[in-house]
């Protein structure tokens, strides 16, 4: 059980954070306030691998396995709408997806991990990330700073404002989304789309079937697996008589199969290289992979789940599949590991504000149990 101490020290050290979001890389005062408490604490930390981001180290036996913890610590440029007593300080920022808590948590168990740092049967790492929320990654920064390095098991949580507190959730395999969002230009000429429409090269054209072409390709490729591709963004032209030298088209594409995405990728190229040619024009594709599929191990979720049912932490859901995405998967390159989700809940009767909403509210009981969950797990038997 968590002290009612530790809980209160929780709950406030939230609070601070909620006052005070920042946002993406740039997370001077969170970060001065985790070092500060780790310090209190007695532990040793880096601050090295990533702008922005604290790891700390706890057990240090190179016979024993290295469980890394992940927590996300920066806001949303949201403008909090709730009149809390904490309530965000600076306009325009609040911590709308929960990040806060998870800082907080971390911070908790730190003091449980120090306090009962000669009983720990394996080594642990926790990561203080930033951005998480912004198209720049900040796991993606870590673990190329060499974060994962030693590490043989990572895990997270996130806050989840449809499930009560006192329950936790988990999926086995497939969780959330790989991300790989696709930026086209098809590049043609001006020309007056009356009296010289042969002397232009119509970029619209271009895009157009370059639209239709990639929405069956998708779907002949992936079949029945899994997959959302959606094109949000169809701009070009300039004036109705005149030929569109320009035509740009953006896509949000999100799978769990990164072998069909790839075969996707490549034969979307050529096809759109086909279709610039054919009409004697060009175009640019971007299509980057922004983070990968997070594949909650089937071992370890199973551990999670007969430990937390042995301990009676909490009632344990099971979770399906989401489209969304989650940068936690760039440590999932490195070392297998899952992600679990803690109750928010606020009002069990009334209307739930998501994640990312300017209402978004969090019920702080839920934090109980996902700092049970980690301790009973870090220090459950095999
Ligand atoms: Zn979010
Ligand atoms: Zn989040």
């Amino acid at each position: 059980m968590i002290s009612d101490s530790l809980f209160q020290y929780v709950t406030d050290i939230r609070r601070r954070i909620h006052r005070h979001p920042e946002i993406g890389f740039d997370l001077p005062v969170t970060t001065a306030l985790v070092c500060s408490e780790l310090e209190r604490t007695g532990v040793t930390y880096s601050t090295d691998f990533a702008p922005s981001s604290v790891v700390a180290y706890f057990g240090n036996d190179p016979d024993k396995r290295t469980i890394a913890v992940r927590a996300d610590m920066d806001a949303l440029p949201v403008e909090e709408k709730v009149d809390l007593p904490f309530k965000s300080e600076i306009p325009g920022r609040m911590h709308a997806c929960g990040h806060d808590t998870h800082t907080a948590i971390l911070l908790g168990l730190a003091k449980i991990l120090k306090e009962r740092e000669s009983e720990l049967p394996c080594n642990v790492r926790l990561f203080f990330q930033p951005s998480e929320e912004c198209a720049e990654s900040g796991a993606e920064a870590m673990v190329k700073g060499g974060v994962m390095d030693g590490v043989d098991e990572v895990i997270c949580t996130h806050c989840e404002p449809f499930m009560d507190p006192g329950d936790l959730g988990i999926a086995t395999g497939d969780y959330m989304a790989a991300c790989m969002p696709f930026k086209i230009e098809f590049i043609g000429r001006t020309s007056h789309a009356a009296a010289a429409p042969e002397l232009g090269i119509d970029a619209i054209r271009m895009a157009d079937e370059a639209y239709h072409r990639l929405a069956a390709l998708v779907k002949e490729c992936f079949g029945e697996k899994k997959y959302v591709w959606n094109v949000g963004v169809f701009q070009g032209g300039t004036a109705h008589n005149v030929i569109a030298d320009h035509c740009r088209l953006e896509a949000t594409f999100r799978f769990f199969d990164q072998e069909t995405a790839e075969t996707f990728r490549d034969k979307a190229v050529s096809e759109l290289n086909a279709i610039a040619n054919r009409y004697g024009g060009k175009v640019k594709v971007e299509a980057e992979q922004s983070c990968y599929a997070v594949i909650n191990d089937p071992e370890l979720a199973g551990r999670f789940r007969r430990i937390m049912e042995e301990k009676g932490v909490a009632r344990v859901l099971d979770l399906s599949s989401r489209m969304s995405s989650e940068d936690f998967s760039w440590y999932l390159t490195k070392a297998p590991g899952f992600l679990f989700r803690y109750g928010i809940k606020c009002e069990p009767e009334g209307q739930v504000s998501p994640a990312h909403s300017n209402t978004f509210i969090v019920n702080e009981e839920g934090m109980r149990y996902a700092l049970e969950a980690f301790t009973e797990y870090i220090f459950g038997k095999d």
